[in-house]
């Protein structure tokens, strides 16, 4: 598709999300771009600090290790700066003194309705185009996100109650994702690791041949991860979302290590506890499969949510 309108969004998606790879994931302005987007499609002009602060909050503390509640103010404001022409902010009155950082101080966006959203131009071609800016909204979150939390991320964006015309739309923009997953990847893993997860050593066979289980990427293939067995586990469905969610990783032995910030029901502690430090290694099938020690150090540094 050629729209120079469109063509001018993607360069500006892509010039703020750039260096994305190689440093420890820190989603906050795709999170935001996409809470501006989802907005879009509710007929939501701007994003108000004060009334959307708190769950555009939960959405970035739930996809980040951050220990503590981030503030969304910083990536509105920065993505505001980053392009006039597409993002705008406006407050009442609209001169905030800036900190040291040089960004908008959070009392001043909260007694000053700071609001921020996409320019006049953007705005009407997004509100026009609602098929379009639904697909933004996926590509963006294909861009950054392991699959496993798709759903949840758009659920939290209220994408669940969205017109089936908008999601039926004909018009396919050209993808803005480069993630390109190998259809390999998941037979290499599962065979690697004899069909088993590689926590709880699950495997499950019907009709004689092995029921396959999930391959997961390690070093996300969002963030970069190659589609490499070196960079698979062989996962249950439950230890795969886990994984992904930031729940446990791998230590430097290869064995299993718990978050400290997860608190398990006493009533089942069945599918964690047992594996704490037991070895994912155990059930592969070759020592020249194990997981390339960059991707397990940036699953600790950039998802695993350690204390
Ligand atoms: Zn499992």
């Amino acid at each position: 598709m050629k729209d120079p309108t469109y063509e001018r969004f993607i360069a500006w998606y892509e010039s703020i999300n750039q260096n994305k790879s190689g440093s420890v994931f820190s989603p906050h302005k795709p999170l935001a771009i996409v809470w501006a987007l989802a907005g879009v499609l509710k007929g939501k002009r701007f994003i108000s600090y004060k009334d959307d602060r708190e769950a555009l909050e939960d959405l970035i503390w739930s996809q980040t290790n951050l220990k503590s509640r981030p503030n969304c103010l910083q990536p509105l404001w920065r993505l505001c700066n980053d392009s006039s022409t597409i993002a705008v902010w406006i407050s009442n009155p609209s001169s905030p003194e800036l900190n040291k950082s040089g960004d908008v101080p959070t009392a001043f966006a909260t007694s000053n309705n700071f609001q921020a959203g996409f320019s006049d131009e953007f705005y009407t071609w997004l509100a026009r185009n609602l098929d379009i800016t639904q697909q933004l909204i996926m590509h963006i979150i294909d861009d950054n996100f392991a699959e496993s939390l798709h759903p949840e991320i758009f659920d939290s964006l209220g994408m669940g109650k969205i017109s089936p015309v908008v999601v039926e739309s004909e018009r396919i923009i050209t993808s803005i994702s480069k993630v390109k997953r190998d259809p390999n990847f998941p037979k290499l893993v599962m065979a690697a690791y004899d069909f088993r997860c590689c926590v709880c050593k699950l495997k499950l066979s019907l009709n004689n041949k092995p029921v396959p289980l999930e391959a997961a990427h390690i070093k996300w293939k969002a963030q970069g991860g190659e589609c490499s067995v070196h960079n698979g586990l062989a996962l249950c469905p439950t230890h795969h979302y886990t994984f992904d969610k930031g729940i446990w990783t791998i230590g430097q032995d290869y064995e299993v290590i718990l978050s400290e910030r997860v608190i398990i029901d006493g009533k089942s502690d069945t599918f964690f506890k047992p594996y704490i430090g037991h070895s994912i290694v155990e059930t592969l099938m070759d020592d020249r499969f194990v997981p390339n020690k960059a991707n397990i150090h940036w699953h600790q540094k950039s998802i695993f949510k350690r204390v």
